[in-house]
């Protein structure tokens, strides 16, 4: 059964809806599952400013500034009884808008963006917040959702051997209004934990059932986020303090312990294929062998943004996933799996749109970009991909690309063979000038329209 949610920050919500309530005797007070996500050092926590909204004009600052006290307040209790010798650094570097063309994203090590709601094709998750691991790189995103969540708690009755059961799903709602600060400042705070490597801290139903009602405090700021959404109060606590050492040790992320357990790759995610081309059928194996009929494990697809593509949770009986055709956009993926009761994960990468034998030339060749393409090739691109202007037009905008040596031209170029652009071509056009693809990945797509000839380019 493929089930399509959520979000990491809903995973126990997921694993109750399939499996019903975490019964088992080991979390019978409280346990933090496993996220296998690891700082190397003191970590750079980027913050970058959101876009403007009209809606909710001091939105971006009050996002800064929050995201400014959560880390402090991280920095405290890591830190406390230390004194004037913190071995626990986290530098956290403000990126505004007007600086974000020219910053260097390279230096950061955790990302943080926010959005008022998680972006489209995210199959309409509903979440306050995401944290995405990149197993490859080694950075970690997190993604801040800041419209308002209200919790919607519905029974679910299912029958086994004429036995009732039932369980309390949450099927939250956005009410259209921006987040209080009580669920901004502990989503940042939980992310943030997410990013250091703690997993959801679960706790029995009932105890859940009197945190949300106020008469227990929150023992973890790990708690699912949404589950206990309208809690007024909440707190990183010593529990979450003493997981984050338990993980590094006590020296601080500069110098941590070799930890055997909780963080190993287990290769266990395959790709049907290497590279596709837009719109191509494309399967995902995983090895589910360790896998009882309770296991679950959850399957994040990124793109080369760090953006999530794809997202659910799979059991044993899905050791074959298609993921259908909707990567239409070029570039590199990720695939990556999380079991969140063992720790352990792995990645696959795949490739769309690129043939093998370009990418071999396309490394070598193609210059980093280091001028900005200009307004009217974008918006030529715009035109096109709207059938407003004709493909000469569009080639024009090329042939600026290649007289800047943005984009490469082969040597024996032939007569004009307009036509044969490929569909996936106009469909970049369209992505890039909405700004949802990058310069890069859209001139690679122009790259392998010339290298093939299908436009020929005179210099
Ligand atoms: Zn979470």
């Amino acid at each position: 059964m493929k089930k399509t949610i959520l979000s990491i920050a809903l995973i126990v919500l997921f694993s109750w809806s399939v499996f019903g309530p975490p019964v088992i005797p080991a979390f019978a007070a409280g346990q933090f599952l496993q996220m296998p996500i690891r700082v190397h050092h003191g970590p750079i926590i980027c913050a970058i400013e959101p876009q403007t909204n009209p809606n909710f004009p001091t939105i971006g600052k009050q996002l800064l500034a929050e995201t400014e006290y959560a880390v402090i307040d991280w920095k405290t209790k890591l830190n406390q009884g230390l004194g004037r010798h913190p071995v626990w650094n986290i530098t956290l570097v403000e990126v505004p808008i007007s600086q974000q063309t020219s910053f260097n994203y390279t230096e950061c090590d955790i990302t943080i963006k926010y959005f008022p709601e998680p972006q489209k094709n995210s199959n309409g998750f509903i979440s306050t917040g995401v944290t995405i691991p990149n197993f490859e790189t080694g950075k970690t995103n997190i993604e801040i959702y800041y419209l308002d969540v209200e919790p919607n708690w519905i029974k679910k009755e299912w029958t086994v051997d004429n036995q009732m059961y039932y369980t309390y799903v949450d099927e939250p709602q956005y009410t259209g209004l921006v987040a209080t600060s009580t669920q901004l400042d502990s989503t940042i705070r939980h992310e943030i934990g997410h990013s250091f490597g703690l997993g959801h801290y679960i706790v029995p139903y009932d105890r859940l059932h009197n945190i949300i009602n106020g008469l227990e405090d929150m023992p973890s700021i790990m708690i699912d986020t949404v589950t206990v959404l309208g809690v007024k109060h909440y707190d990183i606590t010593s529990l979450d303090v003493a997981q984050v050492k338990s993980i590094y040790g006590d020296g601080g992320f500069d110098n941590p312990i070799q930890k055997k357990d909780g963080y190993q790759r287990v290769h266990q995610l395959g790709m049907s294929k290497q590279f596709y081309q837009p719109g191509e059928e494309m399967t995902l194996n995983v090895n589910t062998d360790m896998f009882d009929d309770k296991s679950f494990a959850e399957i994040l697809v990124i793109d080369s943004n760090n953006t999530i593509v794809d997202n659910f949770g799979i059991s044993k009986s899905n050791s074959t996933i298609p993921l259908g055709n909707t990567y239409q956009k070029n570039g590199k993926y990720l695939a990556e799996i999380i079991n969140p009761i063992t720790g352990d994960w792995d990645f696959a990468s795949f490739t769309v749109g690129i043939p093998i034998s370009q990418t071999a030339n396309m490394e070598q060749n193609v210059p980093a970009l280091q001028t900005q393409i200009p307004a009217w090739v974008k918006n030529n691109a715009k035109l096109w991909s709207q059938n407003l202007i004709p493909d000469e037009e569009f080639v024009k905008g090329l042939e600026f690309l290649a007289n800047q040596g943005m984009v490469k031209i082969p040597h024996n170029t032939g007569e004009n063979n307009l036509g044969h652009i490929p569909g996936w071509i106009k469909t970049n056009a369209e992505l890039w000038s909405a700004g949802e693809i990058s310069d890069d990945e859209f001139v690679r797509g122009l790259q392998y329209l010339t290298d093939n000839g299908i436009i020929p380019v005179r210099k």
